[in-house]
């Protein structure tokens, strides 16, 4: 068996949580090795958050233009996916390749390690023939994988997921997409923008069933406008492929489509990671993990494996705490400096205390030079980029009612507000606000409509820092933004 090799931390899982952290832990001066068995980036920027937007820009576009015989003239669209498909591999993926990734990493000194990582016992981490011994800890960042639901025939067909859909250079002619959470209906309006005949099956009773009743009917209007047919309640009983279409046997119902795309969620593979060397259940989920990252002395962990989120900010967000607990750690392990970092320790305190102060501003609390901030959760936003947005922070109405919140519902229509009425073709959108009466504050906030996403800033600011209802409707919002309907639905507040 190989020697342990001695170094400071290693990092398992090189995706958007586990990069970050081991990027920065390296350019803090400590000897880290990031173990990726994939691509280093991960999800996010091969075949998820960065590709799929391309796609969204591009099927606006096309929407886009479709909206000037009402506005503006005429105009005659004829969608091409090559552009597509060419801009996806050029400047997003380099066609799947990491190599600037894995040379962004080690130019910060980190030391790079292709293969797949597992706990070996406290501290140890075993990548093949080679072991680590980590003198500080280890931080595991192995993301998730599309959950495929066990539905009978669906595992021997060769059905799409995220990958699939996002790496496609022709298109097919329909398509059936099983899951209408976020990314099913990014994906399915993309599609169906670019001419394919896009069937959408889900089996809770709505689209985007996680968040506001009008967010899923204004993102189910939208898609049908698009041309695309949305079944809810439907549960998938069984799936057949004949080599050239898919059918989908549900309740009575059949579904085809030349090509079958399966987003029903993701799922964390914590029985590969050794997690049982540690005294750690991995028949659970996710990882649970405490406010400052840690699953158990000496193991941190981050990113979606941690069930908190399954979004690139919350990565990054937490990999903020991670690298300033993990530093925090160091000096306590090695009698260093106090809190406020002012001696040496490993590389250099410059270092160190830069990477302290990054993660404060990462984690986005305000701490006391060189405390480490904990995670808070309650202003988390979302965005479904569907044409139109959908953004969302904190409580939908719903969840705010089952935690005991005593609720005001504040609703606005976009469609009725002067820059909605200006805008008119493409305008459908809200604003609902949830308030907590008692506090006489926001606990969540929905913004749907152009730019959804963007209006969501103003509610994340006034969720996160609990800003008082009384402060917000004396707001000045500018004349005609999307935004000053956030000052409609506070006066509906009720
Ligand atoms: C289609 C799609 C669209 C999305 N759009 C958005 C969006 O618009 N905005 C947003 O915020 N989020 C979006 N997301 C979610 C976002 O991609 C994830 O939240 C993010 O990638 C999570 O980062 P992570 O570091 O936790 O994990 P990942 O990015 O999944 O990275 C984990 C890495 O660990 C590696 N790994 C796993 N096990 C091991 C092992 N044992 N040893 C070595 N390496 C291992 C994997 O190969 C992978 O590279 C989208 C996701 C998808 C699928």
């Amino acid at each position: 068996m190989a020697e342990p090799e001695q170094v400071d931390v290693v990092v398992v899982g090189l995706g958007v949580g586990g990069e970050e952290v081991a990027g920065r832990l390296a350019e803090a001066g400590l000897t880290v090795v990031g173990v990726e068995r994939d691509l280093v980036g991960g999800e996010c920027p091969y075949w998820g958050c960065v590709p799929s937007k391309m796609m969204i820009r591009a099927a606006n576009a096309l929407a886009e233009a479709h909206r000037v015989n009402e506005l503006a003239g005429s105009a005659q669209v004829r969608p091409d996916w090559a552009p597509v498909a060419k801009r996806i591999r050029a400047e997003a993926t380099d066609t799947w390749d990491d190599k600037a990734a894995v040379d962004r990493f080690t130019g910060k000194g980190g030391r790079f390690v292709r293969g797949s990582g597992r706990l070996d016992g406290p501290n140890r981490v075993r990548v093949g023939d080679q072991v680590f011994q980590a003198r500080y800890g280890v931080v595991l960042g192995t993301g998730t994988r599309p959950s495929v639901p066990p539905i009978d025939g669906l595992a021997d067909t060769p059905y799409w997921t995220n990958h699939q859909a996002v790496e496609v250079e022709e298109l097919p002619a329909s398509l059936v997409v099983l899951g209408g959470g976020a990314i099913g209906l990014e994906l399915a309006q993309v599609f169906a923008r670019f001419g394919v005949r896009v069937t959408v099956v889900e089996a809770a009773d709505r689209v985007l069933a996680v968040e506001e009743p009008e967010a899923s009917a204004l993102a189910a209007d939208a898609l049908r406008a698009d041309g695309v047919e949305i079944h809810t309640g439907v549960k998938a009983g069984r799936v057949s492929h004949d080599g050239s279409a898919f059918t989908v046997h549900a309740d009575g119902a059949e579904f085809t489509g030349e090509k079958l795309l399966v987003v029903t969620g993701r799922k964390a593979h914590l029985e590969e990671l050794g997690l049982d060397t540690v005294g750690v259940d991995a028949g659970q989920r996710y990882l649970p993990v405490d406010d400052r990252m840690h699953v158990t002395d000496g193991i941190w962990a981050v990113g979606d494996l941690t069930g908190e989120g399954a979004f690139t900010h919350i990565a990054m967000y937490q990999a903020g705490i991670v690298v300033a607990d993990v530093l925090d750690h160091m000096r306590r392990t090695r009698g260093g400096p106090d809190a406020s970092g002012t001696s040496s320790v490993v590389g250099g305190a410059a270092g160190v205390v830069s990477a302290v102060g990054g993660a404060m501003s990462a984690g986005g609390s305000t701490v006391a030079p060189g405390s480490v901030p904990v995670a808070d959760y309650r202003a988390l936003p979302r965005v479904t980029f569907t044409d139109p947005e959908v953004g969302v922070v904190g409580l939908t109405e719903q969840q705010a009612r089952e935690r005991g919140v005593n609720v005001q519902v504040g609703y606005a229509d976009l469609t009725s507000s002067a820059r909605g009425w200006i805008h008119k073709t493409g305008n459908a959108g809200f604003i609902k606000l949830i308030a907590d009466a008692d506090q006489g504050v926001l606990v969540g906030a929905t913004s749907a409509g152009p730019a959804g996403g963007e209006v969501l800033s103003a509610l994340v600011v006034a969720v996160h820092a609990a800003v008082p209802i009384s402060q917000l409707r004396h707001m000045i919002y500018a004349y005609p933004t999307f935004h000053r309907a956030i000052s409609d639905a506070l006066r509906a507040l009720k």
